[in-house]
């Protein structure tokens, strides 16, 4: 089964070369232009990765980020920003605002499939290690 990735990102142009670089690395995508439709197909759907524009109309990355990580349905999901400012700090803001790791853009086509692929491994990594320390204090 493939792994399906939460893309939200409001560019539309942007949107379409996450979408076509992820479904070219055999990755499914399931695309929002809002944090608010981003949250419900988060809830809904369980994807094994949100990619998080931080820059959204209206509810912005790093509050929906709070937002799904407030949820318990939500919360465990790696989430990634996508950081368009690629200034010093605003990966610390994304780290502390609950994201797991962030990709800055303009978006590098060669590296971006494997990076997410990166990404996804750690996740489910560290979930096993979480689960493994459940268990052992259980
Ligand atoms: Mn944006």
């Amino acid at each position: 089964m493939k792994l399906r990735i939460l893309v939200v990102e409001d560019n539309a142009l942007n949107l379409e070369l996450v979408t076509d670089l992820l479904e070219a690395n055999g990755f499914e995508v399931l695309p929002a232009q809002t944090a608010e439709v981003g949250i419900e197909l988060a809830r809904r759907c369980a994807p094994d990765l949100v990619l998080m524009d931080v820059s959204l109309p209206g509810l912005d990355g790093l509050a929906a980020t709070k937002a799904l990580r407030a949820n318990p349905e939500t919360r465990h999901l790696p989430i990634i920003a996508l950081t368009a400012h690629a200034m010093k700090g605003d990966e610390q803001v994304a780290l502390d605002a609950g994201c797991d790791g962030y990709l800055s853009k303009p978006i590098d086509t060669r590296s971006f499939g494997s990076k997410v692929a990166d990404f996804i491994a750690a996740a489910h990594a560290r979930r096993k290690v979480l689960v493994a320390a459940t268990h052992y204090a259980n």
